[in-house]
């Protein structure tokens, strides 16, 4: 080999052993946020903040819907955490939920569907893999929202049930799933 070629392979080496490195840390992190003592709860507090807090749960009733998720204490630009492994279906800007990354979840022979709602910012891409705890984007207060906070829709996929005034069929509250709830 002549040195260029050792480069190369000592760049090869250095670029498999960060990749190793990543996905130990991903491995130490999803353990971390495995409850043995709740296996039921299998989605982590979506946010990376010190004060956990419930503004307002599922299944309020407001003027003209019930609440169809959970909305968090989350101050501006909060980061936003995928609650459970899942690839990221779409990322996108709407009336209601603002700046909202989707997320598609498979467990226990079930689909899910997570609505990160309200974003200030997403840092991920639709069809993009991501792991329970990684960071997706950051809190804001887009869409439909009278101060920062950050709002969570949890989906079963194929639950027929449809919550008053809202088009988002299957909508379950997701609290009882939570493995470190407030
Ligand atoms: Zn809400």
């Amino acid at each position: 080999m002549n040195l260029p070629e050792v480069r190369e392979s000592l760049r090869a080496i250095q670029r498999a052993a960060t990749a190793i490195a990543e996905e130990a840390d991903r491995a130490l992190s999803a353990l971390e946020n495995t409850d043995p003592a709740n296996p039921s709860r299998w989605l982590c507090y979506p946010l990376h903040i010190e004060t956990k807090r419930i503004n307002s749960p599922f299944g309020v009733e407001r003027a003209t819907f019930t609440h169809e998720g959970i909305d968090f204490y989350a101050p501006l630009g909060t980061p936003v955490l995928a609650s459970a492994d899942g690839v990221v279906s779409r990322t996108y800007e709407g009336r209601f939920y603002g700046k909202c990354v989707v997320i598609t979840h498979p467990h226990g022979g079930k689909t899910y569907t997570t609505y990160s709602a309200h974003l200030d910012r997403w840092s991920v891409a639709a069809g993009q893999r991501v792991r329970q705890g990684e960071t997706i984007g950051a809190s804001g207060n887009t869409g439909n929202s009278t101060g920062p906070h950050f709002h969570m829709t949890l989906v079963e996929v194929g639950n027929p049930k449809r919550l008053r005034g809202i088009s988002l069929v299957g909508c379950i509250d997701p609290m009882p799933l939570i493995m470190n709830p407030p």
